[in-house]
């Protein structure tokens, strides 16, 4: 019997090994040479970076849009999961086929075209954030969402995701870029929503649905991408504060100026104390352990040059110091602090409940005051870091996974963190989804009955639940759940 692990009871339905065969049969007829069944390629789509692994029954690799509708209503047809796969970086368990099933691997479709004329430009979900983003460069032109993983996240996952990063505070997030989509419903019928048009306000809009919605109601095979011209010069200033106070006082003083940076990076002294730890070194010299502000502004070197003014005006009276990057690889350096901070957290413990919350811009430092209040509370760091100018902030709570009492006060930790971001008026999530690593959160932030309309909706679009079931509204714990030693690309 198929999906001992899976933990839904709809689809917990059993469905024999000769069905199973069946279908794969079916399958390997109708893609010849798309279907890979060997443990090698099961393994390598049953993680992403959640590293909590269930291998898949087989991967499908599709080299046409057009396959996706194949996969899918052959899957429809058996009852079968299918989980949509990207890159595979979700930090939420977004990608693992918990379910079992079919993988659906979408990055070999990597097509992009370009209409130079109204600045639209269509690709498939397998194109990687930053190729597309460096490929426009070279046309004058910029496609702003950029998660952290842009080197490796696709089009589909970001979409999927809506993605945001670190340049959201100026230019938005996913969404935002999305006119229009292509795809399939889990019946394997192919759908338009929206057209590379800049306006299209026909019928109901299920383009909006489909983003965000980890491929729980349809999978993109096109996307239709809004472009803007490429700011003409940038600048990246990294400022030290005392303190993580004096630091968000910093954010608001600048964002109430008006004063619009298209960065806006914090990192607590948890986080600095990690790199300077790794690397027996401050990061600046003569103020260890402060707290940091990463602020890049964008423009015309007049507009950059007035910004630059106003901002160092108002940091002058709180920062203790500031590093200027006049080149962009200056500006990378910067940002390798930032990576840096993220991957030296793993020195206080071997796991992170990375949580990406967030709360009204001018409430953050009450979430840190709370951080710190809870790092006494259950004895285990919280480390954040995050886009200040978004009030989007990446908590973590770091655990050794081998001791049962650290599991649970993380457990414990991780609750009333989310507890307390939702009484300031805050989002579980800003930009890494649900997955399954936040499922027990929702019914803090949303009513039965709102949970209820989304399911419905879920129940509509894909009434044999064969779309990454188990996501998003099933229980599931991820502390409960060991994880796999699995080096990925973008683990340095
Ligand atoms: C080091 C690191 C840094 C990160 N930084 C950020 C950040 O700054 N901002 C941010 O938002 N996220 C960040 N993330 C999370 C992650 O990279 C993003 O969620 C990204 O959008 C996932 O893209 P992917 O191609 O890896 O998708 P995958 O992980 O493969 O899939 C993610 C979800 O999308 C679905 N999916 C994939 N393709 C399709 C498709 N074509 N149609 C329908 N559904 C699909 C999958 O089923 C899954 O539910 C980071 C992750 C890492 C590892």
């Amino acid at each position: 019997m198929r999906f001992g692990h899976c933990y839904i009871s709809r689809v917990n339905q059993k469905i024999s090994e000769a069905k199973m065969k069946r279908a794969l049969g079916q399958l390997k007829r109708k893609l010849p040479g798309r279907v890979l069944t060997d443990l090698g390629a099961r393994e390598q789509a049953s993680v992403d970076n959640l590293r909590i692994s269930f291998v898949p029954d087989a991967v499908i690799q599709v080299q046409k849009g057009a396959e996706v509708g194949v996969v899918l209503k052959l899957a429809n047809e058996y009852g079968i999961p299918v989980t949509a796969r990207g890159a595979g970086s979700s930090a939420t368990g977004s990608a693992v086929p918990v379910c079992q099933g079919w993988v659906l691997d979408l990055s070999l479709l990597k097509s992009i075209k370009l209409n130079p004329f109204s600045k639209i430009v269509t690709v498939e979900p397998g194109v990687l954030t930053e190729a597309l983003q460096t490929k426009m460069a070279r046309y004058g032109l910029f496609y702003p969402p950029d998660p952290s993983s842009k080197k490796y996240s696709t089009i589909g996952g970001n979409i999927a995701c809506n993605a945001g990063g670190m340049h959201c505070v100026k230019y938005g997030v996913t969404r935002d870029y999305v006119l229009g989509l292509e795809g399939y419903l889990a019946n394997g019928a192919f759908v338009e929503w929206g057209l590379p048009l800049k306006k299209f306000v026909s019928g109901l809009n299920l383009r909006d649905l489909w983003i965000g919605s980890e491929g729980t109601l349809g999978i993109v095979t096109k996307a239709h991408l809004k472009l803007i011209p490429l700011p003409e010069k940038r600048w990246m200033g990294m400022f030290a504060f005392k303190s993580e106070q004096s630091a968000l006082a910093c954010v608001t003083r600048l964002l109430k100026s008006g004063l619009l940076p298209s960065m806006c990076e914090f990192l607590d002294r948890q986080s600095v104390d990690c790199a300077e730890q790794l690397t027996g070194r401050p990061i600046f010299k003569g103020a260890s352990s402060v707290s940091i502000l990463i602020i890049e502004l964008d423009g015309s070197s007049d507009q950059l040059r007035q910004q630059k003014k106003s901002l160092l005006e108002i940091t002058k009276k709180t920062a203790l110091d500031c590093v200027e990057a006049k080149t962009e690889k200056a500006s990378e350096a910067i940002l390798k602090v930032r990576r840096l901070c993220s991957q030296a957290m793993y020195s206080i413990a071997d796991t992170k409940l990375n949580e990406d919350v967030v709360v009204p811009i001018e409430r953050q430092y009450e979430l840190i005051r709370y951080t710190l209040q809870l790092k006494k509370e259950i004895g285990l760091a919280t480390p954040t870091f995050g886009h200040a100018g978004d009030g989007n902030l990446h908590v973590h709570i770091m655990y050794n996974r081998s001791s049962a009492s650290e599991r649970k006060r993380a457990e414990k930790g991780i609750l009333k963190l989310m507890k307390f971001v939702v009484s300031l008026g805050g989002s579980i999530t800003g930009e890494h989804g649900i997955g399954l690593a936040k499922v027990p959160f929702m019914k803090l932030q949303h009513s039965k009955e709102a949970i209820k309309a989304m399911q419905a909706v879920k129940q509509a679009l894909d009434p044999k639940g064969i779309l990454n079931p188990g996501k998003i509204f099933h229980p599931f714990e991820v502390w409960k759940h060991p994880t796999v030693d699995k080096k990925m690309p973008w683990d340095h």
